[in-house]
C-alpha cells in the first residue's frame, strides 16, 4: 500500500486536493516515506479564501471572550496529544523527542497568551478632546489572514501567529512547509474538536504555487511569513505590491561574543546546545562563536571536545543529543559549505562530514563541526550554514567583535558571556541585532515578548508573539463623537 496522501482542511471539511503533483514526505534518519503531500494548484487557495472570508461576516462578530474559548480547548488538547505529536516532529523533521516537545511547549505558550486577547486587544479614549467631544480608539480584525511556514519548526512557528490572528477575529489559511506538513495535519485535527467554526482556519498544503496565490489574492489583507531571507524578502515586496500588510522572518548567521572573564565551562556547555541543537536548524543557533583575548584557547579545547562527544543518531531513541538534517540536499548543501570554509583557510578542527551512523547509514546525517580561524571576511563568516557548524574567529576587544556584528547582513541574535555588567550593557546598547542573549545561547522570546528580528533577518515592523503580533493583526479605527445634551444649558 502507498503512503497515505495528505488533504487539504478547507471550510471545515478534509478534501483531498487535484494536485497533479505530489512530494514525498520523509523522515530524515531512516528514510521512510511516512505521506505524500500535495502541491496545490491556486484554485484550491481560492476556496480555502472563499470559505475564510465567508466564515469571517461571522466570526467577527463573536464576543472576545467567545472567541478564545476554542483555545482553552486546544490548550488542553495539544497537551494530552504532547507527545504523539512531538514524535511526528521527530519523525518528520529529525530532531530530538526532547527538542520537539521543547518547540510544542513555546506553541502552548503562545496560545495561552492569546487567550489574553479580550484585555490585550483593547483600545483607549479620550473624554472632552473639546468642549463635549470624546474621542476613542479601537481595535477590529482585518479580514483574512494567512500564515506560511519554514520546515525547522513545524509546531512551533504556526503558534508565532494564529492564535492572535484567530483570537482578534481574524479568519486564517495556513500554509506549512512541504517537506513537514504531518504536524499541522494533526493539530488541525485538534482544532476540528475545539468548536471553532468551520472555516475560520483553512490548511493548504503546497510549495511556490500557493504561497504566491495567497499573496495575490484580493481578499487576503495580511500574511505572516517565516523562511529564507531571500524568499522572505520576495514575500514581503509581493504583498505590500499587492496593498497587505506582511511581517517577514528571514535566515540569521548568528554571533557569540566570549570575554576572558567568561565562566568557560557554562559557556561551552550553553554554546554547544546553541550551535548543535537541533543539528544548527534553527534560526536562533550560534554560528560564529568570536573570543576575546585570552578566552580563545580554553573556549576552543572545550568546545571542540564537546563536540567530538556529542551523540548523534535517530531522534527517537533514547540517549541521542543530535538528530539528522532535513534532507540528502541539505547535507550535501552544509558539506560543501564546510569545504568551502576550509578553502577560505579555515582549519576544520572536528570535521562532522560523511558520518556513518548505526543503523540509519541512509540518513542525512552532518556530526558536529568546528571551523577554527575562519575569515572574518570570507564567504563563510557571512553566509547562513542551517547546520551543525560553528565557525570560530579570534578579536582583542569587545569594540572590535561588536564593530564585526554590526557589518553582518543579519540581525537575528548576538550573544555575550561575561561577568561583567559593564561589558553587558555595552553590547545590548550597541549590538546591531533584535534578540540579545547575555550570558544565554539561544535568546528565543517568550511568547509575550516580539520575536524580534532586524535588518536581513526581519521584513516589516511589527513581528510575532505578544502584543506586537495583537497590533499586527487589527487595525485602528478612530472614532470621534458629539453627544448634545440638550436638557442642559452649557
Ligand atoms: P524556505 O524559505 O525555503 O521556505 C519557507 C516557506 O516558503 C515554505 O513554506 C516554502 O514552501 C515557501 N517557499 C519556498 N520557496 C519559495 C519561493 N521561491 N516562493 C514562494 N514561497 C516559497 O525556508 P526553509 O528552508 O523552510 O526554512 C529555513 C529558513 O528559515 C532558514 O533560513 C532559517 O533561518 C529561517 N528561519 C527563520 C526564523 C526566524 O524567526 N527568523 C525561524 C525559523 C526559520
Amino acid at each position: 500500500m502507498g503512503a497515505t496522501a495528505l488533504k487539504n482542511y478547507i471550510n471545515g471539511a478534509w478534501r483531498a486536493s487535484t494536485a497533479t503533483t505530489y512530494l514525498d514526505v520523509m523522515n530524515p534518519a531512516t528514510t521512510e516515506i511516512l505521506a505524500t503531500v500535495p502541491l496545490s494548484p491556486a484554485a484550491e487557495v481560492d476556496q480555502a479564501v472563499q470559505a475564510a472570508a465567508a466564515a469571517f461576516v461571522i466570526w467577527r462578530r463573536t464576543p472576545a471572550t467567545d472567541r478564545i474559548q476554542p483555545l482553552f480547548k486546544l490548550k488542553t488538547l495539544l497537551e494530552e496529544h504532547l507527545d504523539d505529536l512531538a514524535r511526528t516532529i521527530t519523525q518528520e523533521c529529525g530532531k530530538t523527542l526532547a527538542e520537539s516537545k521543547g518547540e510544542l511547549r513555546r506553541a502552548i505558550e503562545n496560545v495561552e497568551v492569546a487567550c489574553g486577547i479580550p484585555i490585550l486587544m483593547q483600545g483607549y479614549n479620550s473624554e472632552d478632546i473639546a468642549r463635549g467631544i470624546d474621542e476613542s480608539m479601537i481595535r477590529q480584525p482585518l479580514g483574512v489572514t494567512a500564515v506560511i511556514a519554514p520546515f525547522n519548526f513545524p509546531g512551533m512557528i504556526p503558534f508565532w501567529f494564529l492564535p492572535y490572528a484567530i483570537a482578534c477575529g481574524n479568519t486564517t489559511i495556513l500554509k506549512p512547509s512541504e517537506r513537514v506538513p504531518l504536524t499541522m495535519q494533526k493539530v488541525v485535527h485538534l482544532l476540528e474538536q475545539t468548536g471553532l467554526p468551520k472555516g475560520v482556519i483553512n490548511l493548504v498544503n503546497g510549495d511556490k504555487t500557493v504561497v504566491d496565490a495567497i499573496l495575490d489574492h484580493p481578499l487576503v489583507r495580511a500574511v505572516s511569513f517565516v523562511g529564507s531571507t531571500p524568499v522572505a524578502k520576495y514575500v514581503y515586496s509581493r504583498a505590500a505590491a499587492n496593498g497587505k500588510r506582511a511581517q517577514c522572518q528571514g535566515g540569521a548567521k548568528n554571533p557569540v561574543v566570549i570575554l576572558p572573564d567568561a565562566d568557560i565551562a557554562m559557556t561551552t556547555r550553553i554554546m554547544a546546545d546553541s550551535a548543535f541543537g537541533c543539528a544548527g536548524q534553527r534560526c536562533l543557533a550560534a554560528s560564529i562563536a568570536l573570543t576575546v583575548g585570552e578566552a580563545r584557547q580554553p573556549f576552543t579545547d572545550a568546545i571542540a571536545e564537546v563536540a567530538q562527544r556529542r551523540v548523534v543518531g535517530y531522534g527517537l531513541d533514547e540517549g541521542v543529543q543530535m538528530g539528522p538534517v532535513i534532507n540528502a540536499q541539505s547535507q550535501a548543501r552544509i558539506e560543501g559549505l564546510i569545504q568551502k570554509g576550509a578553502d577560505e583557510g579555515a582549519t576544520v578542527l572536528v570535521d562532522g562530514r560523511q558520518p556513518n551512523i548505526a543503523r540509519y547509514e541512509a540518513g542525512s546525517f552532518v556530526r558536529p563541526t568546528i571551523l577554527q580561524n575562519v575569515d572574518p571576511l570570507g564567504e563563510i563568516a557571512r553566509t547562513e550554514i542551517f547546520g551543525p557548524v560553528l565557525s570560530l574567529m579570534h578579536l582583542e576587544t569587545i569594540d572590535e567583535a561588536i564593530a564585526l556584528i554590526n557589518s553582518g547582513q543579519y540581525g537575528n541574535m548576538a550573544c555575550l558571556f561575561t561577568n561583567s555588567g559593564a561589558a553587558a550593557r555595552k553590547f545590548r546598547y550597541e549590538a546591531d541585532a533584535g534578540n540579545i542573549g547575555i550570558n544565554i545561547g539561544v535568546a528565543a522570546p517568550m511568547a509575550f515578548f516580539p520575536f524580534s528580528g532586524w535588518k536581513d533577518s526581519f521584513f516589516g515592523d511589527l513581528h510575532g508573539q505578544g502584543h506586537q503580533a495583537v497590533e499586527f493583526f487589527t487595525q485602528t479605527k478612530v472614532v470621534v463623537e458629539r453627544w448634545q445634551d440638550w436638557t442642559r444649558q452649557f
